[in-house]
């Protein structure tokens, strides 16, 4: 059967360059892309798209039958600081859109999902460097307590009902090509744009904060990957850790003053501060490497000569 893909979610910043990718591989009329807004952009204006409503069950089943959908990546949630900004909603949309597809899954409409989880799952006690995949996950934000979940009944709908759902808890993402969606790690994002725009940026979290950070290219590449390996290399059916770079605001901001000399950070900490000292500094993914070869390629000098090239343009 030919894989026939529907994402969730494809306006947002990973769902854009996601679909761009799948497009790409699975060629556009394999591919349906859908958000609940309707942008005027390359996922909306170069192959099918649809506007669809990730908490409702039936629209999403309509769409699944009437492209004969064998996969689904669900992209649609509520980000980690606009989240905490509404619990409640956060907490609708984050836990029931997957199930939904777990359900659509359950039911047989669907073979495969692909839900991405979060560093958030991880907390205050979580030993915070090189953090193992199997460690103390006690998260104080409703983002990260719904990616905690989420794993809980990913990996229950596999083991209780065979269901082929792969995931990976992503770090921060970088990216150039669409705005982040209002996570804790989107100053990693705007202080590029900034540093071209005024030469100077101020940041939300303070100069010695060190998170774990990817570049798109490389996430894209793991959702890629991890999705099209063998069901038996996927072990892991809670979801995985992956990591690329660790770095701090200071580290980030050193790494652009190469480029650009007379660059200029602050710093000003805000509510995104207590998220960011929950979670850990660095990641060990080396399950991912080991059971589906796993290997990011882009590190800090790399990534910032592409965003700011690219950003130039
Ligand atoms: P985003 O906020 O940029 O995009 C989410 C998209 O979902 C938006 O286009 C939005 O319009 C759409 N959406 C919201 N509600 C919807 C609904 N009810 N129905 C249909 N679509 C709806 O988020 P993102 O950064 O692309 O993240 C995608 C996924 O990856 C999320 O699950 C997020 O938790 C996870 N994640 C992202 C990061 C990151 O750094 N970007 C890190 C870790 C995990």
């Amino acid at each position: 059967m030919n894989t026939k893909i529907l994402i969730i979610g494809a306006c947002g910043q990973i769902g854009t360059e996601l679909t761009h990718r799948l497009r790409t591989i699975y060629g556009n009329e394999n591919v349906v892309a859908s958000d609940i807004r309707k942008l005027n952009n390359d996922v909306v204006n170069n192959g099918i798209f649809e506007v669809v409503n990730a908490l409702d069950y039936n629209q999403i089943q309509q769409l699944v039958e009437q492209y004969q959908i064998t996969d689904v990546y669900l992209m649609a949630a509520l980000l980690s600081a606009t989240a905490e900004k509404n619990p409640a909603f956060a907490w609708d949309l984050n836990m029931n859109s997957l199930f939904h597809v777990l359900n659509l899954a359950k039911a047989g409409k669907i073979k495969k999902i692909f839900w991405p989880s979060s560093i958030a799952v991880f907390g205050p006690t979580t030993p915070r460097e090189n953090t193992p995949q199997y460690t103390i996950m006690e998260p104080t934000t409703v983002y990260g307590i719904s990616k905690q979940t989420g794993e809980r009944w990913c990996e229950y709908y596999n083991k209780q009902y065979g269901i082929d759902v792969r995931s990976i808890r992503y770090p921060g993402l970088i990216s150039w090509t669409s705005e982040p969606g209002g996570g804790t790690t989107d100053y990693a994002v705007d202080i590029y744009h900034q540093a071209l725009e005024k030469g100077k940026f101020r940041c939300f979290l303070s100069e010695n904060t060190a998170l774990p950070m990817m570049y798109m290219e490389d996430a894209i590449r793991a959702t890629v990957e991890i999705m099209q390996a063998p069901a038996e290399k996927i072990k892991i059916r809670s979801s995985y850790n992956l990591s690329g770079i660790s770095f701090t605001p200071k580290e980030i901001a050193e790494e652009i003053k190469k480029h650009i000399p007379e660059f200029k950070i602050t710093y000003k900490s805000d509510f995104r501060q207590k998220i960011a000292d929950s979670w850990p500094a660095s990641i060990d993914d080396s399950s991912a490497r080991e059971d589906w070869n796993w290997k990011h390629h882009y590190d800090m000098d790399s990534m910032t000569v592409e965003m700011l090239e690219n950003l130039s343009k």
